[in-house]
């Protein structure tokens, strides 16, 4: 059974271009683990590695899951226009690196961003024809669930990424497409049709 609830269609991008995909939703939602499974099956679709100021988790690299800079260079990369979107989130800056995207897209390649609410809003306003997809957790019980049941924050921050979930889930409408994460083979799948690879 198919989760994918279409809202209207963007504007077509012109022929010959391949569509930059946004996948979005509240932290915790299991963003990442579904781009990790799509990405495995389809190593050809790229996904931009982000800047952020955050520290990184255990087990997290440089230049894989983030670039982690620290706030000099991440003054230095907004005012040297190198990000296509920047937004502060949880405490944390994260940004999208813009040219490696522009290049990818040129190249021909499906590109793929898994950004906050606030980064998704600012490509649409950049690149109007961009999809913006939402995931959404089952329930919001089970988002807490998530959040807290991951171990790698402390409460306090927990308590911050919950509050910003709240008012993400709200924004939910202004999506092209909702995707609930039920399991993460149907999502990766309802994503990959999304960008129109089989
Ligand atoms: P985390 O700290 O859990 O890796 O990420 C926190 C939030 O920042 C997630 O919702 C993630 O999707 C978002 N995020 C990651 N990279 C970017 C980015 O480049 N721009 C924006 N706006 N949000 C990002």
């Amino acid at each position: 059974m198919s989760s994918a609830v279409p809202r209207g269609e963007t504007p077509a991008p012109p022929v010959g271009t391949p569509r930059l995909t946004v996948l979005s939703g509240p932290s915790g939602v299991g963003k990442s683990t579904v781009v990790a499974h799509l990405r495995k099956a389809h190593p050809e679709v790229w996904l931009s590695v982000s800047a952020t100021t955050r520290r990184p988790r255990p087990g997290e690299q440089h230049g894989v899951q983030y670039f982690f800079v620290d706030d000099e260079e991440f003054d230095k990369l907004i005012a040297n226009g190198e990000l296509l979107e920047w937004a502060q989130f949880a405490g944390n800056r994260y940004g999208t690196p813009r040219r490696a995207v522009l290049e990818h897209l040129e190249r021909g390649e499906p590109v793929l961003l898994e950004i906050d609410l606030q980064g998704a809003r600012l490509v649409r306003e950049a690149m109007p024809e961009a999809r913006l997809v939402f995931l959404a957790p089952p329930s919001w019980e089970e988002l807490v669930r998530r959040l807290t049941g991951r171990g790698t924050e402390a409460p306090d921050v927990v308590e911050r990424r919950l509050e910003a979930a709240r008012t993400e889930l709200a924004a939910e409408e202004e999506f092209d497409t909702t995707l609930v994460n039920t399991s993460v083979e149907e999502v990766s799948a309802e994503l990959l049709a999304l960008m129109s690879i089989d």
